[in-house]
């Protein structure tokens, strides 16, 4: 496989584009290095590069891409949107439309609210709490990544844990003394946290299944606890479910859990590949938010009617009966076939998977926190991405990142992706 194009255009975006790429994971620094591939076409479960190699797609972009690339009922929308004016800046019946959908899909969002990005939904969160409870301090849970919002860049998971700085730099001391960090399911901690720092909190932040430091689901009463210990103390339960919703059901994941947060972040999926975000929650605590209320939150593109008609297409695709089912049926057999061949090559793998999103860890121990995630190969996982990317599959270059499966990834697509995992275990395990 030839990646010449890619190289010529990665030394040109060094020239221009601060380390050559528009957001830090899409570099190859946690896989050892390397030119990422940089891609020029889309179809369903496959991406086709500059320099005409093919790739089954597991990136998912990151998570929003459920539907596989330029599903013909979403690509109609947008084109029918641009063709009507891309941005008018006043209302449109679309916002309705939509904030009518999620509403359905997600009984907890009483009001909501559309932003641009899923960073924008938690950071918005985070304020309408304090606004709220009239509070300051939050907690979240080491490793979560919750956007790039100053507060939450602490101990923050997938992108910054792979590039070596979980705590960034730029944020300054008095933010990050605001934000109290404990380990994923642990209760106990949990509980310790909120005995010192109770009547400070305004919020907990919580990922109600981790998509950051891998698929990690919550232990059996753990996100209640969390629900009971934080109304306790006078806070609110905020869930980022950025990653979450409509990616395991026609829902939220809160649903899936069967526990209800006060306030619920949106992103990702329910933009069906366009800018979105989007929050929403008890209507009392959502009046905060101006023009009601003293909490101040606005956008130029916020509810932009692209974003809108995308979103709404992509969710009209997702109500479809069984789409849920296929993705849980690929995932198993990807998940089985994974686990076979990492017996076969003594190679030793954990495989973490909830319906059609799975995370592959070079391990023999079970993952159920981010200090557990942190300590699986990253060497092997870096061999593995490459030799994986050589046979024409992409992955997420990050140990912490999940494969992420569409509708339109099929049986055939998984046999061939498991060919390459045969392969690429076999060369793994020559020492
Ligand atoms: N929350 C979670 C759980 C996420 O995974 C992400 C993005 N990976 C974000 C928030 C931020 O979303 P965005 O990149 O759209 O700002």
């Amino acid at each position: 496989m030839e990646f010449t194009k890619s190289i010529a255009l990665h030394n040109e975006a060094l020239d221009h584009i601060v380390g050559g790429v528009n957001s830090p994971s899409r570099a190859y620094k946690g896989v050892g290095g390397g030119t990422p591939v940089y891609m020029e076409k889309g179809a369903g479960a496959y991406f086709w590069d500059v320099d005409g190699n093919k790739y089954i797609d597991y990136l998912g972009a990151y998570g929003p891409i459920i539907t596989g690339h330029a599903h013909p009922h979403i690509t109609a929308a947008i084109t029918k949107s641009a063709e009507n004016g891309v941005l008018f800046g006043t209302p449109t019946a679309l916002e309705n439309t939509f904030a009518k959908m999620l509403k359905e899909a997600i009984p907890s969002l009483e009001k909501v609210r559309f932003v641009n990005s899923g960073t924008e939904a938690v950071m918005t969160t985070i304020r309408v709490a304090r606004a709220y409870t009239g509070r300051e301090k939050i907690i979240k849970f080491a490793g979560c990544y919750h956007g790039h919002s100053d507060i939450v860049l602490v101990q923050a998971g997938s992108g910054p844990s792979t590039l070596g700085n979980p705590d960034s730099a730029g944020v300054t001391k008095g933010t990050a003394q605001e934000v109290i960090t404990v380990p994923f399911n642990d209760i106990n901690a949990y509980e310790e946290a909120l005995k010192i720092w109770g009547d400070q909190i305004a919020a907990v932040l919580v990922e109600p299944i981790v998509g950051n430091f891998g698929i990690v689901e919550p232990k059996p009463g753990f996100l209640e606890e969390v629900n009971r210990l934080t109304h306790e103390s006078g806070a609110l339960v905020i869930y980022d479910e950025v990653i979450t919703a409509f990616r395991f059901t026609y829902g939220s994941a809160q649903q899936l859990v069967g526990v209800e947060p006060d306030l619920t972040a949106l992103g990702k999926v329910i933009g069906g590949g366009l800018p979105i975000g989007a929050y929403g929650g008890k209507v009392e605590i959502m009046e905060q938010v101006a023009p009601l209320g003293p909490a101040y939150q606005a956008g130029t593109m916020a509810g932009n009617p692209a974003s809108m008609s995308s979103g709404i297409a992509c969710l009209e695709i997702l109500q479809q009966p069984g789409i849920y089912e296929k993705l849980d049926q690929l995932g198993h057999k990807l998940e089985k076939g994974i686990l076979a061949l990492g017996k076969k090559h003594t190679i030793s793998v954990t495989v973490n998977r909830l319906k059609g999103a799975l995370t592959v860890y070079f391990t023999d121990k079970t993952i159920e926190n981010y200090a557990q995630a942190e300590q699986t190969d990253s060497v092997q996982f870096g061999k593995f991405f490459h030799l994986m990317l050589r046979q024409g599959i992409n992955l997420a270059p990050s140990k912490y990142e999940a494969w992420f499966l569409t509708i339109a990834h099929t049986e055939h697509d998984i046999d061939k992706t498991l060919e390459a995992v045969d392969h690429s275990f076999k060369q793994m395990s020559i020492r």
